[in-house]
């Protein structure tokens, strides 16, 4: 029993299945010779299940759904241009054997009518026709992803009927459009149309298509992405000869039909579809296949230009660093500077499928923040943004945001347009003196910033920002970090320094006299050069160690090997309490970000100090709690963020 798509695709089976309409191709003797009734659908996804249903592993002849894999094949051996010097691509609303040139270009309208498919045979490189015809072969098999092989009775068959196809072909050479020997190019195209598939080998074709060239099953390109593009353009539009409006209309897939009762439909980026029934309507097309892309069409929602929704917010929260700070240990007024300026730092947390709307709204909202403007729509001052008086009754004016960080973590996929965008922005951010850095642990994003050359419009002398520096960090935390940093660098006393004696650090000002001298006298003053490992987790004690200056970082390496920072400690803070208070090991490490100087009391000092003075110990614990109790208010506090709902802008 399958799933609820094998339900559906029954649905639709049944409703086809009534009609008896239509006659099996007879112009060629030989493929008036298969059950006329025999029907099947399969659907192909991009990621390679095929979902089956009645005769989609009977032989057919492929006939005209070769031609766009032609077409492909001939404009990857020639180039676009070679090509479009020999056949158009305009809807011609003729029968497919229809014998007649543009009458203007003098070329054939499209590769999707016989007269367009036999020159495209005839543009496949090889050294002799039966190399050509081995290479269409191979490419066919390719996007089928098994080896497809020529049905040799309906090849003769055709060969010895074709007289319709011979006439279009002298007359593409009377025209000069076919340069080599006739009867070679279609005796070619006659084989390339007696090749046989199944429904099912249809259906990984269309997948293929579907897929961007790639067969989802085999992992082989077929072809590439962009001549896909180019040629599922020219299906949507021609496929369907004839009926090409209607079906476009009503069906809204580029699709291809061929005289032995085959049909393909592609969903780009989602699946292929096939259908066989060798009863055919007026057009040449199979009676049974147009019902069901109809009905599959509808049911599923599979138009192309079908719009679901509009495109959702890229960005899925936004907030300001002074609601959410960085596990750095901060001294008071640090702290307090960073609730003042807080909000000219803002974290864009971006998520989807980034395509130009996605990044459209990513950069509004960013260039609209680095003026300090709250209205995220332009249109409403777009007179002069700058003659605007900022304190004229303006209550929703804010500062200007001058640190940025974006957060790429959750962005799936970014189209080349998007990244363009958003490297092109951010050079106009640094260009106003906006600091831009990156969440970027999977390198989403990073690399586009980097390539800069190709990617801005901008003066490049326009700041002194090393261009092709891009601030990227692997975690949230430590690009917080770094956007305390530029705040506190722009806005703080920097003439202030960051070290500090013993005595004024925070845990040995807050004692009495006489503990202070107790515990001062125990302590070893350590320097730590930048990148030593002060501790390791697992590891004995080390003891106490109270920075005085230096950065000593906290980090964790995941199973994917990427470091994370869980903390970073500066001048004045405390750490190693545990491991000396508990007698345990370190859980994690420790070690030296820059040159760090560090007071360091050592398990047997402290046993010593533990004996003459009790209360220093338990002034220990007192700091640890208080510690304990901000790092417990922080983590609640980013927690109300990482639960901050999509954001509509
Ligand atoms: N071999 C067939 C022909 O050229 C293909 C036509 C078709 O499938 N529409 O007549």
């Amino acid at each position: 029993m399958g799933n609820v798509v094998d339900e559906l695709i029954e649905r639709v089976y049944q409703y086809a299945l009534d009609s008896r309409d239509g006659e099996v191709a007879g112009y060629i003797p030989e493929l008036a010779a298969v059950p006329p009734d025999s029907f099947g659908i399969c659907i192909a996804t991009v990621d390679g299940h095929v979902y089956e249903r009645g005769d989609t592993r009977t032989p057919l002849t492929i006939q005209s759904i070769s031609k766009p894999f032609t077409y492909a094949l001939a404009l990857a051996d020639r180039g676009r241009a070679a090509v479009a010097d020999k056949i158009d691509v305009e809807p011609s609303g003729e029968p497919f054997n229809e014998i007649s040139l543009d009458p203007t270009t003098e070329h054939p309208r499209n590769p999707m009518i016989n007269a367009g498919a036999i020159t495209s045979a005839s543009l496949v490189a090889g050294a002799d026709p039966a190399e050509r015809f081995e290479r269409i072969r191979a490419a066919y098999s390719a996007y089928a992803g098994r080896e497809l092989t020529l049905n040799e009775d309906v090849y003769q068959s055709e060969a010895r009927t074709g007289h319709r196809n011979r006439a279009i072909g002298y007359m593409l050479r009377s025209f000069d459009i076919i340069t080599d020997d006739v009867d070679d190019v279609l005796d070619l195209y006659f084989r390339q149309c007696s090749i046989d598939v199944t429904c099912r080998d249809l259906s990984l074709m269309a997948a293929t298509l579907a897929n961007n060239g790639t067969n989802p099953r085999t992992g082989v390109e077929a072809a590439e992405p962009a001549l896909v593009e180019h040629v599922l353009s020219v299906m949507a539009t021609c496929g369907m000869y004839d009926e090409a409006g209607a079906w476009l209309t009503e069906v809204g897939m580029p699709a291809k039909s061929g005289v032995g009762g085959g049909i393909i439909a592609v969903l780009p980026g989602q699946v292929g579809i096939a259908v066989y029934s060798p009863r055919l309507d007026e057009h040449g097309n199979s009676v049974r296949g147009v019902h069901s892309c109809y009905e599959l069409s509808r049911n599923l929602e599979l138009h192309f230009l079908h719009v679901t929704r509009a495109s959702r917010s890229s960005i899925r929260a936004k907030y300001a660093l002074a609601e959410s700070q960085s596990r750095m240990w901060r001294s008071d007024e640090e702290r307090a500077l960073l609730q003042d300026v807080g909000t000219r730092a803002i974290v864009y947390e971006l998520h989807g499928d980034l395509l130009f709307a996605g990044a459209e709204i990513a950069v509004r909202e960013m260039a609209n923040d680095a003026r300090g403007d709250t209205s995220n729509d332009e249109n409403a001052d777009s007179g002069n943004p700058d003659s605007a008086n900022p304190d004229l009754g303006s209550t929703d004016k804010r500062p200007a945001v001058e640190v940025m960080i974006i957060d790429v973590r959750r962005v799936d996929d970014m189209s080349s347009v998007a990244s363009k965008m958003l490297a092109a922005e951010r050079a106009h951010l640094l260009s106003r003196g906006v600091s831009v850095a990156l969440v970027d642990p999977e390198g989403i994003l990073s690399p586009a910033l980097s390539d800069t050359d190709d990617t801005t419009g901008t003066d490049k002398t326009s700041n002194d920002v090393e261009r092709g520096d891009v601030q990227t960090f692997a975690d949230l935390d430590t690009a917080l970090q770094w956007g305390e940093d530029a705040l506190i660098s722009r806005h703080g006393d920097t003439s202030r320094p960051h070290d500090i004696e013993l005595n004024d650090h925070p845990l040995i000002a807050k004692l009495s006299d006489d503990q202070r001298e107790a515990l001062t006298s125990a302590l070893e003053i350590v320097q730590f050069p930048n990148g030593d490992a002060i501790s390791v987790s697992g590891s004995k004690s080390a003891g106490l160690h109270l920075v005085l200056s230096g950065r000593v970082a906290s980090t964790l390496t995941d199973n994917r090997g990427v470091e994370h920072n869980i903390i970073t400690l500066t001048a004045g803070s405390t750490f190693g309490e545990l491991p000396l208070l508990l007698d345990v090991p370190w859980v994690n490490d420790f070690h030296a970000h820059t040159d760090v100087t560090a007071a360091v009391l050592t398990p047997d000092a402290f046993s010593e100090i533990r004996r003459s003075h009790p209360e220093v110990e338990m002034a220990l614990l007192r700091n640890l709690a208080a510690r304990t109790h901000a790092q417990l208010t922080q983590a609640v506090q980013a927690a109300k963020h990482a639960g901050a709902g999509p954001l509509r802008t």
